[in-house]
């Protein structure tokens, strides 16, 4: 832990494009209110250590509770839609979230600053209208790494991470999208260090949704 004695270093806040998550051989089920709209969705928050690592699973004691955030639901269903099957209202998404990740840094954010910290954070990084506005669309077209990184640069101000995963013809599409968040939960900044999962070929396709 870090010098100010917080239980982690940073967060990465993670944005998966619904579409690279349907098209997969596996499939995906729409929430049960309806179909999300054609948007980056919230992931999740997860708090991270600057050499890699991250704690997980923290507080048992502090389980997710519906409760404390019912002013957001409305959000989080537009905005972190649950796309696994079977479908469900999402909670059960955000459930998971909140015990593996969220529960790690209590200490800052409770249940409610949490939540809505994800939210806030989505509205900052605007993902989708700052592709689209360096000529990157959810078209099926195929974009460069080099590009889409460049062009969140752009708009953020700090270089992101991007994950592809395969299509069901095992095309390499865009997944997800990494920021980097200070510990308080607010404030992007560069990442101290990048994950390495989900490689991205030199060029990738951004499927529709
Ligand atoms: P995957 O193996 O699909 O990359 O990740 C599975 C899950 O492990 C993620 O959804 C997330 O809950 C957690 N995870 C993977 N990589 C990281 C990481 O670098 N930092 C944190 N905090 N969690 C991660
Ligand atoms: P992670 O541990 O990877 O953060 O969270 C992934 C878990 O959330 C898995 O158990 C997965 O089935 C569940 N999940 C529910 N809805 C979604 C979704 O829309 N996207 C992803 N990636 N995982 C989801
Ligand atoms: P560099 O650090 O030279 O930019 O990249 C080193 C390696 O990591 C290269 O193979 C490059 O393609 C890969 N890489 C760099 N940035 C990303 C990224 O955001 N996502 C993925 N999946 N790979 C990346």
């Amino acid at each position: 832990s870090s010098a100010q004695g917080y239980a982690y270093d940073f967060f990465y806040f993670v944005q998966q494009w619904p579409g690279s998550y349907c098209d997969t051989s596996s499939g995906c089920c729409y929430p049960t209110y309806g179909k999300p709209p054609s948007d980056f969705g919230i992931h999740g928050l997860w708090p991270n250590y600057n050499n890699g690592s991250y704690p997980a699973n923290c507080d048992p004691n502090n389980p997710f509770a519906i409760s404390q955030i019912q002013d957001l639901v409305s959000s989080l269903q537009t905005n972190w839609p649950s796309l696994s099957c079977p479908s469900s209202d999402s909670s059960s998404f955000w459930q998971h979230e909140w015990d593996k990740h969220g529960t790690c840094s209590e200490t800052v954010l409770n249940q409610h600053g949490y939540f809505q910290a994800a939210l806030n954070l989505k509205s900052k990084t605007g993902l989708l209208s700052c592709l689209k506005s360096a000529g990157i669309s959810p078209n099926g077209g195929s974009y460069t790494l080099t590009n889409v990184k460049a062009a969140i640069k752009t708009c953020i101000g700090h270089t992101p991470y991007v994950e592809c995963n395969k299509d069901a013809s095992s095309r390499y599409q865009l997944y997800q999208v990494y920021t980097c968040v200070d510990h308080s939960g607010t404030t992007l900044i560069d990442c101290p260090v990048f994950p390495t999962s989900g490689a991205c070929p030199t060029s990738f396709i951004f499927p529709s949704f």
